[in-house]
């Protein structure tokens, strides 16, 4: 997998070698000198990961740099990666308070920084895919207001449940101790009741179970598949880091383990988690379900009317004049008592295929149901319109439609109608009624034709 990895250094020696490991494993790799350059570069070319430098003299240190990129919405779900010489608890503490999501020590160790960076870039790129289809949902208008209120925000205390795999009685206690002033913590087998888990806390160094396989487990079945994981390693053991970073914790604490640490550690993991799970729930909930049509992929009459409705609005207002045109099959009844509902089927999704790829990217093509559609053109007076309809209906009546099933291809035409907003009271549905009756008059008069109804003749 490649990423951009940002590296802010103010040593060229640090850069250059920085740069050249992750070149090495084929990352694209940026680099700034000072802090406040790094937060301008994040911002600017939103890289999938940041190489924080802490100690940068002159303008801000690496902590603040890392603030400031956690405080702005735009840049907030990249992770960062603080890198110091300085390896005392204060520092360590003070980096992932500032949102770091890890904390690696100079000379980096090359086998620890890939397993850490590859494992953020993995959660990353689940991360950038929900985003995209969210920033696509809020653009159709089917999510309307921003990601309220948002997890990864430093300021808000977000809590949940917490599951201690361990066999240490006594870590078992310091973590509920640690963890439960925000959380609610429990051991395997207790806490039944309280719900699914949002961050697992499990020991690799345990001797009465194989915390691998654990981890694995978690990471491969359904339920817990994106549960974090923050595994629990001796100190200085390095290759068992590595090893629950590859099987996928998203985390590491090593023995014996700091309280505070444990504390920043669990809020950055569980902050994540109920970020991602809040896009999930939101797309799951209102996007591909809720705008498009199953049969044939164009949106369907629910998105209709979110799209209408403001365009009929503005249009009242003086602003742009917006069109509408209901199509029809005709004989559809005919082609299905033929050949059949799925030759039916088959002759929609063609016909849906056709009128979207002959619409311009600012009309919205939908299937109101059966064999009707329509499309909206927004900023479109009634004559463009109606020539837009021509374009159409010939597209469909030009070649016959070919079909699994059908021996011999089949001709297919429609009738359309078109109405405009240009009265003084116009609605989505005495818009579209308007369409309604136009195309009502090309059936009428013999089918396969385009009927335009001005608003000032349907008066
Ligand atoms: P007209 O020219 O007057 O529009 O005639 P028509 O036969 O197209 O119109 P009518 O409304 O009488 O029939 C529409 C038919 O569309 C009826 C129904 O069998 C068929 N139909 C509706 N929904 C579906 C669908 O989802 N799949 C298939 N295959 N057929 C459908
Ligand atoms: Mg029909
Ligand atoms: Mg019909």
């Amino acid at each position: 997998m490649s990423a951009r990895i940002l590296v802010v250094d103010d040593l060229e020696a640090n850069r250059r070698l920085l740069q050249a490991k992750l070149s090495a494993e084929y990352y694209e790799v940026l680099t700034a000198q000072r802090g406040e350059e790094g937060v301008q570069v994040a911002k600017r070319e939103r890289p999938d990961l940041v190489l924080m430098d802490v100690m940068m003299p002159g303008g801000i240190d690496g902590f603040e740099a890392c603030r400031r990129i956690k405080a702005m919405p735009e840049t907030r779900h990249i992770p960062v990666v603080m890198v110091t010489t300085l390896d005392d608890r204060e520092s360590r503490v003070r980096g992932l308070k500032a949102g770091a999501e890890e904390f690696l020590t100079k000379p980096i160790d090359d086998v620890q920084l890939m397993a850490r960076v590859k494992s953020l870039l993995s959660l990353k790129v689940v991360i950038d895919e929900l985003r995209a289809r969210e920033a696509n949902g809020r653009r159709l208008g089917v999510i309307d207001e921003a990601l309220a209120p948002d997890p990864l925000d430093q300021h808000r205390l977000v809590s949940g449940n917490v599951i201690i795999v361990d066999d240490n009685q006594h870590q078992i206690n310091r973590i509920k101790a640690a963890l439960g002033v925000e959380h609610r913590v429990h051991g395997l087998g207790e806490g039944d009741d309280a719900g699914p888990p949002d961050l697992a806390v499990v020991s690799v160094a345990a001797k009465s179970f194989d915390g691998f396989r654990v981890i694995a487990r978690m990471r491969s079945v359904g339920p817990t598949r994106h549960l974090p994981i923050l595994a629990i390693v001796e100190a200085e053991d390095r290759a068992r880091a590595v090893r629950a970073l590859e099987l996928g914790a998203h985390d590491i604490i090593t023995r014996p383990i700091d309280e505070e640490e444990l504390v920043t550690r669990a809020r950055t993991l569980m902050r994540r988690k109920r970020y991602m799970d809040a896009l999930r729930t939101r797309l799951d909930q209102s996007l591909e379900l809720a705008i498009t049509d199953q049969l044939t992929g164009l949106y369907n009459r629910r998105f209709l009317f979110t799209q209408l409705t403001p365009l009929v609005q503005r249009a009242q207002c003086g602003g742009d004049v917006v069109s509408v045109m209901t199509l029809d099959i005709d004989h559809f009844k005919r082609c299905n008592d033929t050949y059949g509902h799925d030759v039916g089927d088959a002759v929609l999704q063609e016909f849906a295929a056709r009128i979207a790829t002959n619409v311009r990217p600012m009309d919205f093509a939908c299937r109101m149901g059966g064999e009707e559609f329509v499309v909206i053109l927004p900023r479109t007076s009634g004559d463009i319109a109606c020539l837009a309809a021509e374009r159409l209906r010939r597209c469909i009546c030009a070649s016959p439609f070919r079909a699994p099933g059908l021996a011999m291809p089949l001709d297919v035409t429609v009738s359309i109608g078109v109405a405009s907003t240009e009265s003084g009271e116009d609605t989505p549905e005495s818009l579209l009624k308007r369409a309604d009756e136009a195309l009502y008059e090309a059936k009428r008069q013999g089918r396969n034709r385009v009927i335009g109804r001005a608003a000032s003749q349907a008066a």
